[in-house]
């Protein structure tokens, strides 16, 4: 029989946001349906130039998920007060605007690789705050 689940998770480390990521999922119904692949950053980790090392790791294991788990869909969670979005902040201020640039790149970054890497899989982005607020982004690039 093959595995048949609904998507892979990208995600923060930042432990902060470990029971809101949790909890989010869970409201969606798919505990237990989803890989998951969390790294400092989320999104920024994976597309930024500061952390390269880690990019092919994170396309490698999205593969493997896409033919192990025959999954459809990438969601990607990132977070407000994020370390590494501060770690590749070029602004000496990191305030809400600032941040929110880095994540909106890399979402769109990561969407870029994903139409010529991946086409066939679906991608939802998120945005958590600590206060438990979620805002969802739709990213949707034209060809070209
Ligand atoms: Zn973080």
């Amino acid at each position: 029989m093959q595995l048949k689940f609904k998507a892979m998770v990208l995600s923060c480390i930042d432990p902060r946001f470990q029971p809101l990521v949790f909890n989010f999922l869970k409201k969606k119904k798919l505990i237990g349906k989803y890989s998951a692949f969390t790294i400092a950053g989320s999104s920024v980790g994976v597309t930024h130039k500061k952390f390269k090392r880690w990019h092919q790791t994170f396309f490698d294991n999205l593969a493997v998920s896409i033919s192990l788990h025959n999954i459809e869909k990438l969601i990607i969670i990132n977070h407000r007060d994020c370390g590494a979005a501060k770690i590749v902040s070029i602004n000496k201020e990191f305030d809400e605007q600032n941040e929110t640039k880095i994540h909106l790149n890399s979402f769109f970054k990561l969407q870029k690789i994903i139409n010529r890497k991946f086409p066939k899989l679906k991608t939802d982005y998120y945005l958590l705050s600590l206060n438990k607020k979620i805002k969802k982004f739709n990213i949707s690039l034209n060809a070209g």
